[in-house]
C-alpha cells in the first residue's frame, strides 16, 4: 500500500505517557484529520517520570493517564489503553507480547507504531529501556505473534482472531526513510504535549528545540526550507 494512504485504523504502541507526542502526535493529528481511527496503547502509566516525588505512585500514574487521554484528545484520539506494566522495568517478555498481540487482534489496525527497538547512539534519551524494550515486544506482536493461531493461544480461546497487520511505523529510528510534513499541525502537537503538565512544565520553553529539532527531521527528508517533520522507517510487515 503506498505509504501515506489514509487507513481504517492504526494503533499506536508506546512506553510511556508523552512518548507518542514526543514522536509522532503530529502525524497522528494529520490520521484522524483524514478519518483513521487511532487507538493508543500505553506499557506503562508512567509513574516513574518527573523529578520529585510528593505524590504516591498510584496517584501519578492516574494523573499521567489522565493527562495522555488529554494530550490524546488534542490529536483526535480517544481510545487510550494502558497496560499498566511497572514504569523503568519493561522487558520484551512472552507475556508483554501476548498483551500487545491481544490489543493488535482486537483493534485489526492495517498499521502499528511502535519505538525503534535499536540503540540509537547519538542521543541517550530516547534509547530508554523501556522504549527498547516496547519496540521489540511490538515487533514480535506484530509478527509473528498476532498473526499466528498457535502464538499465545489462550488469546483465540478469549474469541480473538489472528490479525495481520501489514505496516508497521517505527518512530525516529537510525536510520529513518519517511519524514511526515506536519507543519501545518504543529500547534496541536505542542497542545498535546502541554497536556503532559506534570512532566513538562512549560512547553514554549521547548519550543525552539521542538521546532529545531522537527527542521532538522524535514532538512533530512528533504522537504523545503521552513518545513517540520517527524520521522520514521517503515517497515513492510506482510
Ligand atoms: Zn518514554
Amino acid at each position: 500500500m503506498p505509504v501515506d494512504e489514509a487507513v481504517e485504523r492504526a494503533l499506536v504502541v508506546m512506553a510511556h505517557p508523552d512518548d507518542v507526542d514526543f514522536g509522532c502526535a503530529g502525524t497522528v493529528a494529520l490520521w484522524t484529520d483524514a478519518g483513521t481511527e487511532v487507538t493508543y496503547l500505553m506499557v506503562t502509566d508512567g509513574e516513574a517520570g518527573g523529578d520529585e516525588r510528593s505524590t504516591t505512585t498510584e496517584e501519578t500514574a492516574e494523573l499521567r493517564r489522565a493527562e495522555q487521554r488529554k494530550a490524546a484528545a488534542a490529536v483526535g484520539v480517544t481510545d487510550v489503553r494502558f497496560l499498566g506494566r511497572p514504569d523503568g522495568r519493561v522487558l520484551p517478555t512472552l507475556d508483554l507480547r501476548r498483551d500487545i498481540a491481544r490489543v493488535i487482534r482486537q483493534v485489526r489496525p492495517q498499521r502499528v507504531v511502535i519505538p525503534s527497538p535499536e540503540r540509537d547512539w547519538s542521543a541517550i534519551a530516547p534509547s530508554h529501556p523501556d522504549h527498547l524494550a516496547t519496540g521489540e515486544a511490538g515487533i514480535n506482536a506484530v509478527y509473528p505473534d498476532a498473526r499466528n493461531p498457535h502464538a499465545h493461544p489462550e488469546l483465540l480461546a478469549e474469541g480473538l482472531r489472528p490479525w495481520s497487520v501489514p505496516e508497521v511505523w517505527v518512530v525516529h529510528p537510525p536510520g529513518a526513510d519517511h519524514y511526515t510534513d506536519v507543519t501545518d499541525v504543529i500547534d496541536r502537537k505542542f497542545t498535546a504535549l502541554a497536556a503532559h503538565a506534570s512532566q513538562i512544565a512549560d512547553v514554549a520553553a521547548l519550543e525552539a528545540d521542538l521546532r529545531g529539532w522537527h527542521a532538522a527531521n524535514a532538512a533530512r527528508g528533504g522537504l523545503p526550507e521552513g518545513r517540520l517533520a517527524e520521522a520514521f522507517r517503515v517497515v513492510d510487515t506482510r
